[in-house]
């Protein structure tokens, strides 16, 4: 990822509160189709210009090519605001975060964490984030649906993390539970970028706790209830993988041996 500096020049007249609006848009429509990434974007007013600092994917971005139909018409709300054309600076690598997948992937998961701020596709081959923005949405006219899945996710496995948590089980049945709504709208995500991008898209099914350690490393798959276990774990993470389902998953942390 790159450490970037985004530049609106005041062009003409405008209020604080009609540029900082447009501002909010275009920033909005460019998280929301994964040109840049996080949910903030600190911005300051230096007299004759607002500065944001950003983190992108690519050097290349926020290139028109890849924006989204409402990423350019903010972009045109932005002249109408008083603003000029955005500036673009890329300040060097982002040395906190994630390298994005340098290579064409033949296969993507769907695969995040709490403390993730890159892309929740990655490349099957060595699990690098794949910028969404070089990918068809899994529905829309961007990749709003998948980022508001990833949100969700995200929170649930913060809360999860914790040592003193709110939610006792909640939060971890919804990520383990192959049937809650947030894994039902995962794999159905993965399935319409599948069938959009014209490659397999994995989904990987979280496991942390087991009722049964013993049963634990021949659990079935359970999409099909197949035998899914590998021979050798898959990218350091993965015990279990069925091809069918398109399932990642790992025997649960509590039942592995340090
Ligand atoms: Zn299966």
């Amino acid at each position: 990822m790159y450490l970037a500096e985004l530049k609106f020049k005041v062009i003409a007249d405008t209020s604080f509160s009609r540029a900082e609006a447009a501002i909010r848009a275009f920033s909005e429509a460019l998280i929301f189709n994964g040109n840049i990434l996080g949910r903030e974007l600190p911005t300051a007013w230096q007299q004759d210009r607002f500065s944001s600092r950003l983190v992108i994917p690519a050097p290349d971005a926020l290139q028109r090519a890849h924006l989204s139909s409402r990423a350019q018409q903010a972009e045109q709300q932005l002249m109408a605001a008083g603003l000029g054309y955005p500036q673009l600076q890329v300040l060097g690598m982002d040395i906190m975060s994630q390298h994005s997948s340098n290579s064409a992937a033949e296969a993507l998961v769907l695969f995040t964490t709490f403390n993730d701020n890159c892309s929740p596709l990655r490349n099957l081959a060595d699990l690098a984030p794949v910028p969404l923005y070089q990918l068809k949405p899994a529905k829309g006219g961007d990749h709003e649906s998948l980022i508001r899945w990833q949100i969700q996710f995200q929170a649930l496995d913060e809360v999860q993390q914790q040592q003193s948590r709110v939610l006792k089980k909640t939060a971890e049945n919804s990520l383990q539970q192959y049937h809650s709504a947030l894994n039902q709208q995962g794999r159905q995500l993965a399935g319409n970028l599948s069938r959009g991008n014209g490659l397999p898209v994995y989904y990987a099914l979280y496991s942390g706790s087991s009722k049964n350690c013993a049963a634990e490393a021949t659990k079935p798959c359970p999409g099909c209830g197949d035998n899914w276990r590998r021979a050798q774990p898959l990218l350091a993470i993965f015990d279990f993988k069925c091809d069918n389902c398109r399932l990642l998953s790992n025997i649960a942390w509590e039942c592995q041996t340090p």
